[in-house]
Formats: C-alpha cells, structure tokens, sequence
C-alpha cells in the first residue's frame, strides 16, 4: 500500500488517478483505490441498491460499507441494509446522527425537514458523515453522471475538499441500464421501493414516486428548491 499522510500528496493523487482512470472500468477503478488505502477506503451506500458494495466485496472481500441511518428511512431502506450486512462479504457500519428525531424535535421543533431541510440534512446526514469518514482517506459512492444534470461532471477520481480525502465514483460512467444489467447479472440487492415507482430514495419524508418523463431524482425534496442533501 502506497504510504500517503500528507494531505497534499492525496489531492495530487486524487486529481492525477481521476485523469488516469477516467476510462477505466468499475473494478478497474476499485482495484485501484483498495490497493492504495487499504484499510483506509471505504464505500458508502444509501441502500438504495447494494451495486458499488458488491463491485468492492469482489475486489475487497470484508471492504467497509458505511450506511447513513437518519432515522427518517423507508423500512425498506433499513431491510435492504440488514440483507447487505447478512448476505454480503462486507463489513457494515451504520452511522446515526448525534441526536433521535426526537431529540431534534425537541430542539428545533416537529417536522424541521418541512422548514428547513437544509439544517435537517446538515444535522441527520453531512455531520455525521463527516465524523465517520474521520479514519479514512478515501471513500466510494454510487453517483453517476446520468442521474441529474449537477452530477454531469463527476469524475471517477476527484479530491473532496470539503472533507479533505480522495472521493471515488466508480460507476459514474454507468447509465441506468449498465446498473440494471449488472443487478440481473450478479443478483444484486436492490431496494424493493425501486420497482414501486421511486427511482431514487432517500429519507421517507423528503421522496415521493416520480413520474413518467421526470429524471431520476426528481422525488427528491420534490416541490423545494433542495436537489442534493449536502453530502456531494
Ligand atoms: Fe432531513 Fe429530509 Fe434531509 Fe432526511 S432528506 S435529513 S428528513 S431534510
């Protein structure tokens, strides 16, 4: 494993890996990240398919999936993460914000996701997040080019300066059909809410269904001005 402690050296590293494997496949691009931060990478998934954990356990078996639990999933989100954690050769890790809902409720009052989702998110998702990703020096997620247009540009290795690590995107090539091909081939588990009209989920009170001809993430924050939850 490549010895990097300089913050410096991860962010040539990242810029220079994201020129050099812009044409690199998925595994290619794992392969990569697992062998230069060994214990220091990590995936994250939303759970809304378990595609990039499988991509990393076949790379990496025991590589760590990190889950965001806000407390505010779909059931089904909390079933197709305890299905990942029994079926796959990963080691889950769930993060939960510092506070219950209920704690936040108090605080702040009912609903905050309805007055100010962008407090909510910062509270239930970025925070959290960025103290999980505390140990490591690089993390894996499941965006893709072709989800919106804000994710147009996202390149397959980039440096998240926010958090000061190597950000991957594996897929970020893949379209929507190479993802449901990769699913039907390998048996992948998905979220069941895929196949009842959500096309992108996250926390129940801030996804709907979307309709015929809308993009994928068009359920998100549906009707605000709100399109990403802050973590990318
Ligand atoms: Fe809160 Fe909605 Fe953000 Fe979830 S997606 S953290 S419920 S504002």
């Amino acid at each position: 494993m490549t010895a990097l402690t300089e913050t410096g050296d991860l962010q040539d590293l990242a810029e220079r890996a994201g020129r050099e494997l812009e044409e690199a496949t998925a595994p290619e691009i794992l392969a990569w990240a697992t062998e230069t931060f060994g214990a220091k990478f990590c995936v994250t998934s939303s759970m809304e398919d378990a595609v990039v954990a499988h991509l990393a356990s076949r790379v990496r078996p025991g590589v760590d999936v990190v889950f965001l639990d806000t407390g505010y999933h779909f059931p089904e989100t909390i079933g197709t993460r305890d299905a990942v954690e029994a079926v796959m050769d990963v080691r889950l890790i769930t993060l939960t914000p510092r506070q219950s809902v209920a704690e936040q409720d108090a605080e702040y009052g009912p609903k905050l996701h309805d007055r100010d989702p962008d407090l909510c998110c910062a509270l239930r998702k970025v925070k959290p997040l960025e103290e999980g990703l505390t140990g490591y020096d690089a993390w894996a997620t499941g965006l893709r080019r072709d989800e919106s247009p804000t994710r147009a540009n996202t390149p397959v290795v980039g440096w998240d300066a926010r958090r000061r690590k190597v950000k991957v995107a594996p897929i970020a090539r893949w379209t929507q059909d190479d993802v449901e091909a990769y699913v039907a081939e390998h048996g992948v588990l998905t979220n069941p809410l895929l196949t009842d009209g959500y096309a992108s989920v996250g926390c129940a009170p801030c996804t709907r269904r979307v309709l015929a001809g809308e993009d994928a993430r068009a359920g998100r924050w549906a009707g605000r001005s709100k399109t990403e939850c802050g973590l990318h």
